[in-house]
């Protein structure tokens, strides 16, 4: 496949999108297919509402396919059992062929999850391309060990792939959270079966096709699309899968683990919702706070499960805090047209998020809160999905506002005392994914992140990440770890051998 140039306006991104041949069947075992029994689904332009192609639906059989092709290719090594330069190399090369087909990523992601094509381009691209190469620099630094142990004995530990893995991912970040899961899957010499959200197909078909060109073989890498309770459901209870790498919400989290105490107790990891806490404390560099504070919560239009959308600010500043966040979203985000690249913030992915959110805001407004900014549609689009940024103020921690999780542009601000009434507050909720705390005070930031229940902490930032740098939540933001090497471990078991010397 040829790569793209990268388009340069609005127009030509138009121009690419209406000329673009969208692939509408799935990848399974090495080769483009539809579905065995022929189901297809919409795939709807949140921007527009246009249907942009009829994506083959997998059901069971596909699933059952693509497992059986996974396990052939495991058993006889064509990928487990390769030298691991020779993965590595070809996994460096999935990694540049990402890179080179940017404009084709952008593209796909945006027409069917309404994402900004600068905010692929800017952002989940290069991240996707930093993971895989990150796992498969990994893959001859995994080491075993010799255990200290009898004399007359000889006993290491090897690590080995667990076989067969299904992956079920979400659609706010379509390509990038196959890809956090793929690199270490892989790496560890899995076979991997990618099962995106309905929303968001294309783009893991195309990287299993790049996987194929870069010189992954058949069975190793395949996609089933559909829906969640068909495709989705036949894969977490596959009784021939070894793990579910999950990333969505904690209901179907929970669905996970029920499935695989149903059908052959698999391995389950899971990368769930939040309601992620930025305590915004007096001492703070307030200019700082602010700009994160703004992109914590509207970036990907507020559809990113670490969204900061608890903001809590220490009562002697609340007022000017809250006067520059709305100056500040005013500047830095406005919806508008995903295919422009000025654009910062797209619509909804789709009518069903758009009512959720919808609902949220009228559930802010009917239990007392203040709605100081946004809670519409903006000037001029109000026939499409889209959501003016959101805040609401004077609003309280046992809200349904700030206890839920909205997947959208809404924002709530809670006045604190001080930092210890943030804990308490940021403490008392089911989530545990990001927090962030904003103060000089080097005792008060570390004491804070000993003490805030939170998979991930930022002091005097939000969002910064690489790919060393271990993903995941507590509670019920799941149990999983994505990226860093901890998650080479995920996607990979030990065994035990123990030898008599004898003598
Ligand atoms: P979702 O849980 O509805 O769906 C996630 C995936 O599960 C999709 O592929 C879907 O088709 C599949 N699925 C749905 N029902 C299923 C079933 N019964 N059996 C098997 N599979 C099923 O989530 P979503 O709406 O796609 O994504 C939004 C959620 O994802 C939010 O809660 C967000 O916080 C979370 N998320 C978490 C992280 C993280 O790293 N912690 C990252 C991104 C998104």
């Amino acid at each position: 496949m040829t790569s793209r140039p990268i388009p340069a306006s609005k127009t030509e991104w138009h121009a690419l999108a209406a000329s673009h041949a969208y692939e509408t069947r799935m990848f399974i075992d090495g080769a483009l297919c539809d579905a065995a029994a022929g189901g297809r689904y919409d795939s709807v332009n949140p921007a527009t509402g246009q249907v942009i192609a009829a994506m083959a639906a997998g059901t069971a059989e596909d699933v059952d396919r693509a497992v059986k092709a996974a396990r052939r290719a495991f058993r006889e090594g064509v990928w487990s059992r390769l030298p691991p330069r020779a993965r590595m190399d070809v996994l460096l090369r999935f990694a540049d062929l990402i890179g080179a087909h940017a404009a084709e990523f952008a593209l796909l992601d945006s027409v069917e999850m309404g994402k900004t094509v600068s905010g692929m381009l800017g952002f989940d691209v290069p991240s996707a391309v930093a993971n895989i190469r990150f796992a498969a620099e990994a893959i001859d630094k995994i080491e075993g060990a010799v255990t200290n142990t009898d004399p007359g004995a000889l006993h290491y530990v090897l690590r080995q792939p667990l076989g067969v893995v299904g992956l079920i991912v979400p659609w706010n970040y379509p390509m990038l959270m196959a890809c956090w899961k793929l690199g270490p899957a892989l790496a560890m010499g899995n076979s991997v079966v990618l099962k995106p959200a309905q929303q968001t197909g294309m783009s893991a078909v195309l990287l299993a096709r790049l996987f194929a060109e870069a010189g992954g073989p058949a069975g190793v890498f395949s996609v089933v699309n559909g829906s969640g309770s068909d495709a989705g459901q036949a894969l977490a209870r596959h009784m021939d899968v070894d793990k579910i790498g999950f990333t969505g919400s904690v209901p179907v989290g929970g669905l996970m683990m029920r499935y695989a105490g149903e059908s052959n107790l698999k391995h389950v990891t899971t990368e769930c919702g939040g309601k992620s806490p930025q305590i915004i404390l007096a001492d703070c560099d307030l200019d700082r706070a602010v700009e994160n504070a703004v992109h914590g919560i509207y970036s990907n239009q507020g559809e990113v499960c670490a969204a900061g959308s608890r903001i809590m600010v220490e009562r002697s500043i609340h007022d000017e805090f809250l006067q520059r966040f709305i100056d500040r979203t005013a500047a830095l985000y406005q919806p508008g047209d995903p295919l422009d690249p000025a654009t910062s913030m797209g619509p909804m992915v789709d009518g069903r998020q758009h009512r959720t959110v919808c609902s949220y805001i009228a559930k802010g407004r009917e239990e007392g809160a203040h709605l100081a900014m946004g809670g519409g549609a903006p000037e001029g689009l109000e026939d499409g999905l889209y959501i003016s940024p959101t805040l609401f103020t004077e609003a309280r921690n046992d809200m349904t506002i700030a206890a839920h999780e909205i997947f959208g542009p809404v924002g709530v601000v809670l006045p604190i005392r001080d930092m210890e009434h943030g804990l308490e507050l940021a403490n008392s909720s089911i989530f545990g994914l990001g927090a962030s705390v904003w103060t000089r005070d080097l005792g008060r930031a570390h004491r804070f992140a000993r003490d805030v229940e939170s998979g991930m902490v930022w002091v005097n930032t939000y969002f910064d990440r690489d790919a060393t740098a271990p993903w995941g939540g507590v509670k019920q933001s799941g149990n999983g770890r994505d990226k860093c090497l901890e998650a080479l471990h995920q996607y990979s078991q030990t065994k035990s051998v123990w030898i008599h010397l004898g003598g």
